[in-house]
């Protein structure tokens, strides 16, 4: 009883000291949003305005693609219709190169070796992890799940020869940017096969693949990065959505790597040593997205094919989807080309590749997505890993900021913000 007595003003006090707490917030907040005036409102969208033309782009471009489909355009009217969208990925493709080259250059330059040394190896484990787990996840889903239930004989099958004309060559030509993302979305909604081909295999294959990719992409990863830094994942993920939408916009790793980088460096303040010499190997070899859907779709396939895989089948399988993800390149459906691999592996029809094209388009978006969430959360990661090593090089080099301003990087090109807008900490001090 004396014990209770002597506690219940304590407790007490604490009581009142949290409830005053909550008021004064409330109070607080109350007044922060009473304050909020129009031209603040005004600059929140001016400044976030890229990244909700984008969103609008996509619903945009949707709406205008299931407005277009009845109309039945011809190939040639689709491609022309498509032409905005195709400028914006030629105009990245182009960029990616040297973007790629001088920022892996840059990257070690501004590292000594020791510390470049350690910094790739948390990467390279980080990405090892990651694609394994992405490959579990894949085979663990198509086998609960089991989509291919019944024979291919009632799947419809689809592969189409692309020609070439004179006025392709001609509208490369002309390079072109953002309205693209709306016009690639609506072209490929025009473009895709009718829905009723679309039959109740391929359905349920098309949602395990999307149920895998999201517990890969909303649960695993976050988790990851906020057991390694202690900070909120969405935060970081609110600051990549631009390039996560560029990615479900262009299905390209490599063509979203500039909007990466921006992102990353001027959003979420990742330190500009660590995104140079982390994502351009990335967006290269770390595809999660691409493992997780191999190991997939290979034993979606043999379950069409009512063909019993045993275990050492299925590590087989994993083995070889890791290693296809890594060879294959960040560009549109290379996955799928790279799936050769893993099905030859175990002894897999390559034909039936085919049954899955017609969903192929739209799961190498998400499966792309993916893909550039893992490399980005990767680089945030990395960072912390090494935020000891870049100090202590901060350190080392603290007296010769001068070099900073020379240090103009390719994809400024761009990032149409000026430098000076940015915080302090975000800069690479060299
Ligand atoms: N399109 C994917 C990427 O660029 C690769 C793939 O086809 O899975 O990341």
């Amino acid at each position: 009883m004396t014990k209770t007595n002597g506690e219940e003003p304590k407790m007490g006090g604490r009581m009142e000291r949290f409830q005053r707490g909550v008021r004064k917030r409330t109070l607080l907040a109350k007044r922060k949003v009473q304050s909020i005036t129009k031209e603040d409102v005004k600059s929140y969208l001016f400044r976030n305005a890229f990244v909700l033309l984008t969103v609008t782009a996509v619903i945009v471009g949707t709406i205008l693609g299931f407005t277009l489909r009845p109309y039945k355009m011809s190939y040639r009217e689709v491609k022309y219709f498509s032409f905005p969208g195709e400028l914006l990925m030629r105009m990245l493709q182009m960029l990616v190169l040297p973007l790629i080259i001088s920022s892996l250059v840059t990257g070690m330059a501004a590292l000594d070796s020791k510390a470049s040394g350690k910094m790739g190896m948390r990467a390279v484990v980080y990405y090892m992890t990651t694609t394994i787990i992405a490959v579990v996840i894949g085979i663990i889903i198509v086998i609960i799940i089991h989509p291919g239930k019944g024979t291919k004989e009632n799947m419809h099958r689809e592969g189409k020869i692309v020609q070439v004309t004179a006025a392709d060559a001609f509208l490369d030509l002309i390079r072109y940017a953002p309205l693209g993302i709306l016009f690639l979305i609506a072209g490929k909604i025009v473009e895709m096969e009718d829905m009723g081909v679309i039959g109740g295999q391929l359905a349920m294959y098309t949602v395990t693949v999307i149920v895998g990719l999201l517990i890969h992409a909303v649960i695993v990863l976050p988790l990851l990065y906020f057991l390694v830094t202690r900070k909120n994942p969405w935060v970081f993920i609110g600051g990549l959505l631009q390039a996560l939408i560029t990615a479900l916009g262009t299905s390209s790793s490599s063509a979203t790597l500039p909007i990466t980088f921006k992102c990353l460096e001027e959003n979420n303040g990742v330190d500009k040593r660590v995104t140079r010499f982390v994502l351009p190997v990335g967006a290269t070899i770390n595809m999660d997205g691409t493992a997780l859907y191999e190991a997939l779709a290979a034993i979606f396939i043999a379950q069409v094919n009512n063909f019993e895989l045993n275990f050492g089948q299925i590590i087989t399988i994993s083995i070889t989807a890791t290693a296809a993800s890594i060879g294959a390149a960040g560009i549109p459906q290379a996955g799928l080309v790279t799936m050769v691999i893993v099905l030859t592996s175990v002894g897999l029809p390559t034909d039936d590749i085919t049954l899955i094209i017609a969903v192929d388009w739209f799961l190498d978006r998400l499966r792309t997505t993916t893909n550039v969430l893992g490399d980005s959360l990767g680089a945030g990661i990395v960072e912390h890993l090494s935020r000891h090593e870049l100090k202590n090089r901060d350190v080392e080099m603290g007296n010769s900021v001068i070099e900073e301003n020379e240090m103009k990087k390719p994809y400024q090109l761009i990032a149409q913000e000026s430098e000076t807008e940015k915080p302090m900490d975000s800069e690479t001090k060299m």
